[in-house]
């Protein structure tokens, strides 16, 4: 059975709320999940919490076993992240190099690293990739073990006034 949680990001990648802000926001998440009781720092899978983790540079926040499609920045082609598909896209070559510049972004970060997508030849900044599931970008990720889906509207624009940034939601599955 596939464990899920919820990841919560900035809508602006390089973001991170003060340390103020994220000490009021886990009082709130708290609030909203009152059966996690205590903050729990501990790594996924076994946390049973609400944990906060800041990066040194911009990393792919993953939905997981959600992660399908991604979409290119400048021609909109959707794509499949599967071996597959990327060979349709680009053949053995465009697979390489999808994976060794994915390999590079989660050692030193997303930010200023390029693809030549060959669907339509232009060059395009990684972080300029969308995904359907959503993945995202972010220096800053809130993850909520729990199995509910989404926070509500009103639950969302609490968290954005408090952190004082748009919160994107990423639900993910492993
Ligand atoms: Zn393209």
């Amino acid at each position: 059975m596939s464990h899920h949680y919820l990841q919560l990001i900035p809508g602006d990648r390089q973001f991170v709320p003060t340390g103020d802000a994220q000490k009021k926001a886990a009082e709130y998440l708290f609030d909203v999940f009152p059966e996690k009781g205590n903050l729990s720092l501990e790594h996924f899978p076994d946390c049973n919490g609400i944990e906060f983790k800041e990066f040194g540079n911009v990393q792919y926040i993953s939905a997981g076993d959600n992660d399908r499609w991604a979409f290119c920045p400048s021609c909109r082609r959707q794509f499949a992240r599967e071996s597959e598909d990327l060979r349709d896209l680009g053949g053995r070559e465009f697979e390489k190099t999808w994976r060794k510049t994915w390999n590079l972004a989660y050692e030193s970060g997303c930010e200023g690293l390029t693809l030549e997508m060959p669907c339509c030849g232009q060059v395009v900044y990684l972080t300029d990739l969308t995904f359907d599931s959503p993945g995202g970008f972010a220096r800053f990720v809130i993850e909520i073990d729990t199995r509910q889906e989404l926070l509500s509207t009103d639950e969302r624009h609490r968290l954005e006034d408090i952190l004082g940034c748009e919160i994107l939601q990423i639900q993910a599955a492993v």
